[in-house]
């Protein structure tokens, strides 16, 4: 019987096969020694007992209780990819930074796409944010866009942030997910409902990961060869079109393909199918951020396409899998802090907890010298000794001879004044401001009744009824509560659905039989 036609992921053994010249190579220990028999551990009489002499078993044991590394808290699960930027829209007069200097430059780049709540284990196809991180490798050094498939995110004040995860992943008592944990605190946060409404909406399951934008999310600051500065959003708007998963079949894949995005992404690679973005910037100037109506550092605001229209800067595509899943993709670390001449943080206060918490988490997953790993390392930008940090785990690249303090006598690396950042004044009173008192759901609004059709207007409220339903009633009423402050006609939508799995709360979000 012929065999099934298999697709370039299950044909990945058997192309190393293929592709393999001469013999196979003598097996080592890790020290390079050969090993003469794997199959048998080295024991006392056929029946044992084991001797610890054994140095083959305990050179694979005690590798093999080593190969995990810490789990990402957020975005364990992923696919990576590598490829290029091209620029092809000249945006000079807004940004310095060398990987925008000409139209037709490339720069080669890594993807990492994920989900966000679930273990490295967990299915692709769940209804969940997707991760969007850019890794720029530029001759000015690494360039990390650490994004997400949307605009916006459900909190503005990184204080938050811890308890918002702890939300959407586990109990600590049951192991489990939570619908009260996830509801208690997504209603007590009402700035949380814009994104809500696009994690429940279509595009809360894309299909797979080449066919989603992704977002730059926070608000930039980028400086021309004059030093100007201007705001700016980054986006990436995909060229294969959207696509999104129905729940019934984002549902049948989590069981029978739970790898279903890493799958698609792999395979149109490997089938020269490569896929591709657009990458567009908004710029907003000094002065109109003054007198934006909303603050134009809030996550949880998009800026208006027709008041900042997007501007074309050029094309993202990715042409190469992973030649390891490990050292390249799990390994890869990105970080916001990673930004070149030209790209530089704005007060975002969610950004800025960014800016701290990648690197840290990175130090803890992989150690201090990660940016040493190949998939990590500024290759485009050294050529010889780069700073003055020495020594720690898993120093791979000391610096050579070069001396170890500055300022010295000995051709120690210099500073560059040329790429100084021009000053910018900030002042205020220090207190803790919170944020709950601005608009919260002036633009939940406009995507309802201007974003959405009849059919997804229908299908979000649907979606909603069957996450909420899960939680105690009086989270419910309080999740209405907000629902109805961005629609009273997604508030009835609620009830009805509701009401038909026996919970009984009106558009007020009250219980109707109190
Ligand atoms: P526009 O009409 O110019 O843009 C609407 C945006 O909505 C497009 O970017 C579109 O993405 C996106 N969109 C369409 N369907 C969905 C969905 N189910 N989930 C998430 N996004 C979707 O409008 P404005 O710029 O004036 O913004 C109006 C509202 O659109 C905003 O309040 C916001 O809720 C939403 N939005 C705005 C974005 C922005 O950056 N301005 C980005 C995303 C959403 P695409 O272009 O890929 O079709």
């Amino acid at each position: 019987m012929a065999s099934p036609v298999r697709d370039p992921a299950s044909e990945q053994l058997n192309d190393y096969k293929r592709n393999f010249k001469g013999e196979a190579p003598v097996l080592l220990t890790a020290n390079g020694v050969p090993v003469a028999e794997k199959k048998a551990s080295l024991t006392v009489g056929s029946r044992g007992p084991m001797l610890l002499q054994d140095v083959v078993y305990l050179d694979e044991m005690s590798h093999f209780t080593r190969e995990r590394i810490p789990e990402r808290m957020v975005h364990a699960k992923a696919a990576g990819a590598f490829g290029y930027f091209e620029v092809t829209h000249d945006i000079s007069k807004y940004c310095k930074a060398k990987i925008f200097s000409s139209i037709g430059k490339r720069t080669p780049i890594a993807i990492r796409l994920s989900t966000v709540a679930g273990e490295n284990g967990s299915a692709d196809t769940v209804r969940d944010p997707r991760g969007f991180a850019v890794k720029f490798y530029t001759e000015e050094g690494i360039w990390d866009l650490v994004g997400n498939n949307t605009p916006i995110f459900f909190i503005k004040d990184s204080l938050l942030f811890s308890s918002l995860v702890h939300t959407q992943k586990r109990n600590p008592v049951t192991h489990l997910k939570d619908a009260d944990m996830f509801w208690d605190f997504l209603s007590l946060r009402r700035e949380s409902t814009h994104q809500v409404m696009f994690l429940f909406g279509d595009r809360g399951i894309p299909d797979g990961y080449r066919h989603m934008n992704g977002y730059g999310s926070h608000t930039f600051k980028l400086v021309n060869s004059k030093n100007e500065a201007v705001y700016c959003k980054f986006y990436f708007k995909t060229d294969q079109g959207i696509k999104n998963l129905l729940p019934e079949k984002a549902n049948e894949l989590c069981a029978s393909d739970p790898d279903y995005s890493i799958r698609d992404l792999y395979n149109a690679i490997a089938k020269k199918q490569f896929p591709s973005w657009t990458l567009y910037i908004q710029i907003m100037t000094m002065d109109q951020a003054k007198t934006f109506r909303w603050n134009p550092f809030d996550l949880t605001k998009v800026w208006p396409h027709k008041e900042y229209p997007p501007i074309p800067v050029g094309k993202l595509v990715l042409d190469r899998n992973p030649e390891n899943y490990f050292a390249d993709v799990e390994q890869m670390a990105f970080n916001p802090a990673h930004m070149v001449p030209g790209i530089e943080p704005s007060p975002d206060k969610v950004l800025q907890d960014r800016l701290f918490a990648y690197g840290d988490t990175q130090r803890h997953r992989l150690g201090p010298n990660h940016l040493q790993l190949p998939v990590n390392c500024p290759y485009k930008a050294i050529s010889s000794a780069m700073h003055y940090q020495r020594d720690g785990n898993m120093s791979i690249y000391n610096h050579g001879g070069a001396p170890n303090y500055y300022p010295n006598s000995f051709f120690g690396p210099r500073e560059c004044p040329d790429v100084r950042s021009p000053p910018f004044h900030v002042s205020g009173d220090v207190d803790r401001y919170n944020s709950e008192d601005e608009d919260d759901f002036g633009q939940a609004t406009t995507f309802w009744n201007k974003v959405l059709n009849e059919p997804a207007k229908e299908r979000l409220a649907q979606n909603l009824v069957g996450s909420l339903r899960n939680a105690s009633t009086f989270i419910v009423e309080r999740a209405v509560q907000n629902f109805v402050r961005v629609d009273v006609d997604l508030a009835q939508r609620l009830t009805k659905g509701l009401h038909k799995c026996g919970i009984q709360i009106n558009v007020l979000g009250k219980s109707a039989n109190l």
